[in-house]
């Protein structure tokens, strides 16, 4: 750490965060935040006398790097009427995330380079926190053109959610990640087997389960079809060097295989997102679909687990929202038949606040929740230590949270655009009062401020000697 020498001339700087514990080194530091623009100028001593135009309260309070998401459906283009650029990045600025990479399965699918720079244009007038594009590498010319333009990375989808976008023959993948590959960039896999999916949804009606989302939630929580397409996926990956980053690790096998390949050196990451370590069964029962496809991991002995000593050991590299919005009279459709209505849920506003909980309850270190939620994502994204950490010369990248606040999360003051969270009358512990993004407040006090267009596009960085 660096401290300004006592004595030095008291300095104005821009902003000031006063009186907090800050993430600093490994471990919470009491220090005041200097910034100058957009980077982190210096850490003072409590109380050093330093004027500033503006000054964050933190007495009492930790000071920690504000959240990387790096998996959000924005729902723009093409399905506006539940989600949009503002509005999902409002929602993360709410929520403590400064920054968000997006995900190509909207209307139309960003699969070229026209829909990618046309999305990336539209996205520049509307965004407020530092936002990236995942672009789907379908098809092998777009690829490298994609990536000449500043593409942050690639997503693949083994299963069949969105046929646009669905590779499921292991022949075409290895012809993409080959691609891929040489571009550098990280390719995010949503990993299944839809056959074998296919065919356990099949077991279950002909059982007598009804098409509903509680059968939904049941059949996608069995570790079969992940661990199917994660292991092909894996054994591509080999082949081709690519930068595979599997999306979705919560069954046991896969986070197994994945550490594996980790300690043999291979370039392999996964990331987890919340609605499969967060909600139960009993949700899904009592309050319908507003869970899916989450519930039943959970329910399943020694899986939570697991999934939480993966986040420990680095396994998991990020933990991710996998924000998914749509209407609520959209999800309840899943009554009827779930595996023909949308599933997902909103996840910007609440995620901090819910994983604080673990914190608090001692189910998540504080270290693992730093580094799932901003060093590991950065340092994929290729923008580690310029984001993901509080350092001399980083952006001023930051969230002030009440790490002790206990409070019931309600429907009102949501900024997502579908207007409800599954979130809804939990008591969780931890609140995120304020919102940094490069020096700049965007939240405070729950109240977005900043404009749109705050936002700045993050182009990642190719890996080395790609
Ligand atoms: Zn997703």
């Amino acid at each position: 750490m660096t401290w300004c020498a006592d004595g030095d001339a008291p300095v104005t700087y821009d902003l000031l965060v006063r009186g907090g514990r800050a993430w600093l080194d490994g471990r919470l530091q009491a220090v005041d935040i200097a910034v100058e623009g957009e980077r982190i100028v210096a850490f003072l001593r409590p109380g050093t006398p330093a004027r500033s135009r503006e000054t964050l309260d933190a007495a009492g309070r930790l000071v920690l790097p504000g959240m990387i998401d790096m998996h959000v459906h924005t729902r723009d283009p093409g399905q506006t009427h539940k989600e949009e650029f503002l509005t999902a990045t409002q929602a993360a600025a709410a929520g403590g995330v400064t920054t968000i990479v997006d995900m190509p399965s909207v209307d139309p699918p960003t699969h070229t380079l026209e829909a990618f720079l046309a999305k990336r244009e539209h996205a520049a007038t509307r965004c407020v926190v530092d936002w990236g594009h995942f672009v789907a590498a379908t098809d092998p010319v777009e690829i490298p053109r994609m990536a000449a333009a500043g593409a942050t990375g690639y997503k693949l989808y083994q299963v069949r959610g969105d046929p646009r976008l669905c590779v499921e023959s292991a022949a075409r993948l290895l012809e993409l990640f080959a691609v891929v590959a040489a571009t550098g960039r990280l390719c995010v896999v949503h990993p299944g087997s839809p056959e074998l999916f296919e065919a356990l949804s099949a077991a279950a009606w002909a059982r007598g389960a009804p098409r509903d989302h509680v059968t939904l939630c049941r059949v996608a929580a069995d570790e079969l079809p992940w661990r199917v397409g994660a292991a092909v996926c894996l054994a591509l990956q080999e082949r081709t060097g690519v930068r595979l980053h599997l999306a979705h690790c919560h069954a046991v096998g896969v986070l197994a295989m994945l550490r594996a390949a980790k300690a043999a050196g291979r370039a392999v990451s996964g990331e987890c997102d919340l609605r499969f370590f967060q909600f139960r069964a009993r949700d899904l029962h009592e309050r319908g679909p507003l869970f899916t496809p989450g519930g039943f991991v959970l329910e399943e002995p020694g899986r939570g687990e697991a999934i939480w000593a993966a986040f420990e050991d680095g396994t998991l590299d990020a933990i991710t929202t996998d924000h998914a919005p749509h209407l609520r009279a959209e999800v309840e459709r899943q009554r009827q038949d779930a595996w023909s209505a949308p599933w997902g849920n909103p996840q910007l506003e609440h995620a901090v606040p819910a994983l604080l909980t673990d914190v608090a309850s001692g189910r998540l270190s504080l270290a693992a929740f730093v580094r799932a939620t901003s060093e590991g994502p950065a340092r994929l994204l290729g923008l580690y230590p310029e984001k993901g950490v509080l350092r001399l010369g980083s952006h001023a990248d930051l969230m002030v949270v009440d790490a002790a606040a206990r409070w019931t999360i309600g429907r009102e003051r949501l900024y997502t655009k579908c207007g409800w969270t599954p979130y809804e009358g939990r008591t969780v512990t931890g609140r995120v009062e304020a919102t940094v993004l490069r020096g700049r407040v965007i939240m405070r006090g729950g109240e977005v401020t900043a404009p749109p267009g705050t936002g700045r596009y993050i182009a990642a960085v190719p890996a080395p000697g790609a």
